[in-house]
């Protein structure tokens, strides 16, 4: 598999070369050349694999400059029932059953992680895949990134202990929930640095920013990131749509029509990373039929699939909600989408990335691209603070499910979007437990601690303050790498 860049300039590289970078060197991000099909036939012959065995058949088209023995080991010591707590990985939990009206209603639990939120079903894969390409290639890499809770967590668990890395994880002094604090910075492994910045989150990428833009500095500390847009991610985030897809057609392959049964997903939406892991999977030939966006009141991609235009906004317009992991502003991996959009036309990207650069949005409206999304399955919609303890006091009520601010939203929705006949799937992307404030305001009482984390807000935290003061960062990262 050789991959490309979306604004054309980068000759084609390999799985190994591209896993360890950020963007393009052309500002772009990575897309594979092609996407690998597959069959009926296939697919089916798939029902019976662990969740391992299938993450295999799914990366191994991506991954194939990857020995296969050293990828399957690295995939079985991930997706374990001690790393992501139940056998199956990601069970599916029906919240309602069919009826005339409306196929059944699942929820897809992705946050059975050690951080729980569903970033470590890729980010786990990524720290063995970094460990063990950084040993091959006897290099180092220094992770420096910034965090506002779900991501630093996700990539420090993921990373802890792993030979030839280290993570500088920035996060904003007195910022985070003291549940996400806890989960840092109770980490005592040696690679791993918590940096508490006096200031917020924007101050934390800015510094990240002058850090990676400082080439000669770069280079020399070989600095790296773990950001959203890592393709890897990306393609280990296909792997739980073939398995929820799997489960929920089970017992019913086929429709009446003696087609292969179609699904609907539901994606809790911020940087469209977790969505366009699904549109993937539909290239690829899973039968998906609507792809269903959901956003909080940062509505930046309900707008663009109800209109065609993307408006993005700035931090001032971008709103702190109570589902905070999707309050974005732009949605970093949104430009791959675009050039699948436009058949892969990589000189339309770079005109409209140029527009959005000088212009802050551009317009797809009556065009073919944006026909394409629909004709793709695309739907859209947004949910608001009122909705979230609305929908995750009905569940609870109803189905005695405790969801999560963000997958609350998937799930209000959702209901919009069901159709008789076909199961809706709603990808839970965190636990409760990391929202507790919200959950008390919907029910009225705390949400239940998973086994093994009681008393993490008591543990020793080991991090160290510094003002936003990109010298003093430099010389910290600087002295330890
Ligand atoms: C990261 C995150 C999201 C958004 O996922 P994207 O891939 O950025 O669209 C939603 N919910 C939770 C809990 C997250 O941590």
């Amino acid at each position: 598999m050789e991959y490309l860049s979306t604004r054309g300039g980068m000759p084609p590289q390999r799985f190994s070369d591209i896993l360890l970078g950020g963007l393009a060197p052309d500002g772009g991000l990575v897309m594979p050349a092609s996407i690998p099909q597959i069959d009926d036939a296939t697919l089916q012959s798939w029902r019976g694999l662990s969740y391992a065995d299938l993450a295999f058949q799914v990366l191994s088209r991506y991954c194939d400059d990857i020995p296969a023995d050293d990828l399957k080991r690295l995939i079985d010591e991930t997706y374990t029932p001690a790393i992501f707590g139940t056998e199956d990985i990601t069970p599916l939990v029906p919240l309602e059953p069919a009826s005339d009206a409306q196929g059944p209603l699942y929820i897809e639990q992705l946050s059975n992680g050690p951080t729980l939120a569903f970033k470590d079903m890729a980010m786990q894969l990524l720290g063995r895949l970094f460990e063990y390409t950084l040993l091959k290639q006897d290099r180092w890499l220094n992770i420096v990134g910034a965090t506002s809770g779900d991501t630093g967590s996700a990539a420090e668990y993921a990373m802890r202990g792993r030979q030839h890395l280290r993570v500088f994880m920035l996060s904003p002094a007195g910022r985070m929930s003291a549940f996400q604090r806890a989960q840092m910075f109770s980490l005592m492994d040696d690679n791993i640095y918590n940096i508490a910045i006096e200031g917020v989150f924007d101050d934390c990428q800015d510094l990240v920013k002058a850090v990676a833009g400082d080439l000669a500095f770069k280079e020399r500390h070989s600095i790296g990131s773990v950001n959203s847009i890592n393709w890897a991610r990306v393609v280990a985030q296909v792997v739980y749509y073939f398995r929820g897809y799997l489960l929920a057609t089970a017992g019913q392959p086929y429709g009446a029509d003696g087609q292969p049964q179609q699904v609907s997903f539901t994606v809790p939406s911020g940087n469209f990373g977790n969505v366009l892991a699904g549109h993937i999977a539909k290239r690829m030939g899973l039968p998906i039929r609507r792809l269903v966006v959901a956003t909080n009141e940062n509505d930046v991609l309900d707008e663009f699939f109800r209109t065609g235009r993307y408006r993005v906004r700035s931090a001032r317009d971008t709103h702190a909600t109570s589902s905070p992991s999707m309050d974005i502003s732009k949605a970093s991996n949104f430009e791959r989408f675009v050039f699948d959009l436009h058949g892969g036309d990589a000189e339309r990207v770079r005109a409209l990335w140029q527009q959005l650069g000088e212009t802050g949005e551009f317009d797809l409206a009556g065009t073919d691209a944006f026909a394409k999304a629909a004709a793709w399955g695309f739907v859209s919609g947004r949910s608001t603070h009122a909705d979230r303890l609305q929908t995750i006091r009905h569940w609870h009520q109803k189905a005695g499910v405790l969801v999560d601010t963000h997958t609350a939203d998937g799930l209000k929705v959702a209901q919009a979007y069901r159709e008789p006949g076909i199961p809706m799937l709603c990808l839970e992307t965190a636990l409760p437990a990391k929202f507790a404030e919200s959950i008390v305001e919907a029910i009225g009482q705390q949400p239940p601690v998973p086994a093994g984390l009681e008393g993490l807000e008591a543990r020793a935290q080991r991090w160290v303050r510094m003002p936003a003061d990109v010298r003093q960062l430099k010389a910290y990262v600087a002295a330890r790498t």
